[in-house]
């Protein structure tokens, strides 16, 4: 809702709230917050909010660490959970002592992306497929890898023990204004998927925020462990977060769909896809940024590996479904829940957009099974990988041009510099498998 300062004031005296979280998001796509009370809501909405900047992972440095927060009044929420206390949340943007907005906060990033879009007469819609696990916790409280139940895609109670957990967070999340779509047991163990409906890129990006803030709350208060980690565990399916993206003209009509073309694609859809393929090694470095997320992207568990599209086939990077119309759209099937969802928008946005703006064909169509094709075929037809590990995506990145427009020369350095700590980290452990298939045989 789109409330004024005066109205926001008098409905949170109304519905007693006593504690206000004010939210944001850093670079790792971590949910920060800076909880107050409601009688200094007025201060709070007077952007007078302070906090030290140089406290947050990639932020700033010690010399110029006064940030403000400036909260967003529409998305003013009660957490329907609250105990003992009312509490509700409002999504802020970080600004600098001068006014201005600060270059690292990814939702002011996303903000200036949807603004190139909107320049150029299109608003970009994002309908995500999150994924995550339930696994059982120990007496202590902590997360285990083991499952409370064995059942399959869309299996039904009784085997679906986490079937309760999901309801609830159901409940929760439509009290929270979010539209639910479907819900169901994915393929794997402890695997479950929540579809909700489509919104403009900011909403989306704030609600993927919101839906792993209250996926996770809800399991523990079921005693089990969500986790949104994109592998846990080898030889089963990972945890993806597919977008479905389609831009919208500003009249509010699909602009991807042209009921004349033999596909029903407009010129726009077909240029976007040609950005997303063109862009599609550099952005993964966004879309999929730990290192465990390219242990989702392996040949055998629906997850893409090629650089493709198709029309309804599920191997490649991108899939456009059959149905067209108002719900014409791409599915971008590489993301995973793990992204920061602010970045992750706003450099597959950007990436689209550079399509858009020079009408860039896209490559790569493909009609039959990828995961069935050898090297040389796939080498004869022109396809390429998505990188197999963070360093190579990195690397991919941090040479692509419009990924530094993207995410802006603050961001884009942070990043990069996030994503090489961590692969050094990585690098220099010793993993079970090592040991495994080492030890005895050297
Ligand atoms: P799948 O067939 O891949 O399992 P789902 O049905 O689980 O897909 O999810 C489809 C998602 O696409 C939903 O979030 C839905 O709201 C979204 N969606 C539908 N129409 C559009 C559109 N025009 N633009 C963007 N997203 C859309
Ligand atoms: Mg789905
Ligand atoms: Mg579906
Ligand atoms: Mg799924
Ligand atoms: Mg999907």
């Amino acid at each position: 809702e789109n409330y004024s300062k005066e109205e926001l004031l008098q409905r949170v005296k109304e519905l007693e709230v006593e504690f206000i979280h004010l939210q944001f998001t850093d670079i790792m796509g971590v949910m920060k917050n800076v909880s107050i009370t409601s009688e200094q809501l007025s201060k709070a909405l007077n952007n007078e909010i302070m906090f030290d900047g140089s406290s947050i992972d990639g932020f700033v440095r010690i010399e110029e660490s006064d940030m403000y927060l400036r909260p967003d009044l529409s998305t003013f929420q009660v957490f329907p959970w609250s105990g003992e206390y009312k509490e509700a949340r409002i999504i802020c943007n970080i600004y600098n002592a001068d006014g201005t907005p600060f270059e690292g906060c990814p939702r002011n990033t996303l903000k200036r992306i949807i603004n190139e879009a909107k320049e150029m007469g299109y608003t970009m819609n994002v309908g995500p497929e999150c994924e995550f696990f339930l696994f059982n916790t120990d007496e202590k409280g902590e997360p285990s890898l083991e499952t409370h139940d064995n059942a399959g895609y869309f299996d039904l109670a009784p085997v679906d023990l986490g079937g309760n957990a999901r309801k609830s967070m159901i409940t929760v999340l439509k009290k929270m204004g979010f539209e639910i779509e479907a819900s169901h047991h994915e393929c794997a163990p402890g695997q479950h998927e929540i579809d909700f409906e489509y919104a403009d890129a900011l909403t989306t990006a704030d609600n993927i925020m919101t839906f792993k803030m209250v996926v996770r709350i809800i399991a523990q208060r079921h005693g089990l462990h969500a986790t949104f980690m994109p592998k846990p565990k080898d030889n089963i399916a990972g945890s993806g977060m597919h977008l479905n993206i389609s831009l919208a003209n500003l009249d509010g009509s699909n602009a991807f769909y042209d009921e004349n073309d033999k596909i029903q694609l407009s010129k726009p859809a077909y240029h976007f896809l040609g950005g997303l393929v063109k862009h599609a090694k550099a952005f993964t470095a966004i879309t999929n940024p730990t290192v465990n997320s390219y242990k989702r992207l392996v040949p055998g568990y629906e997850a893409p590996v090629m650089i493709a599209w198709a029309e309804s086939n599920r191997s490649p990077l991108i899939r456009v479904p059959a149905k067209k119309g108002n719900s014409t759209r791409v599915e971008l099937r590489s993301p995973d829940p793990s992204a920061n969802p602010y970045l992750a928008l706003a450099t597959t946005l950007k990436a689209g957009i550079d399509g858009i703006k020079n009408e860039v064909e896209p490559k790569n169509k493909v009609s039959s099974n990828l995961y069935d094709m050898n090297e040389k075929e796939l080498k004869d037809l022109g396809i390429d990988r998505l990188p197999t590990n963070l360093k190579e995506a990195i690397i991919e990145f941090s040479q692509d041009k419009t990924m530094k427009d993207a995410l802006g020369d603050h961001l884009f350095e942070r990043v990069i510099n996030a994503a090489l700590y961590e692969w050094n980290e990585y690098s220099k452990y010793i993993s079970q498998w090592e040991i495994d298939r080492y030890l005895m045989k050297f």
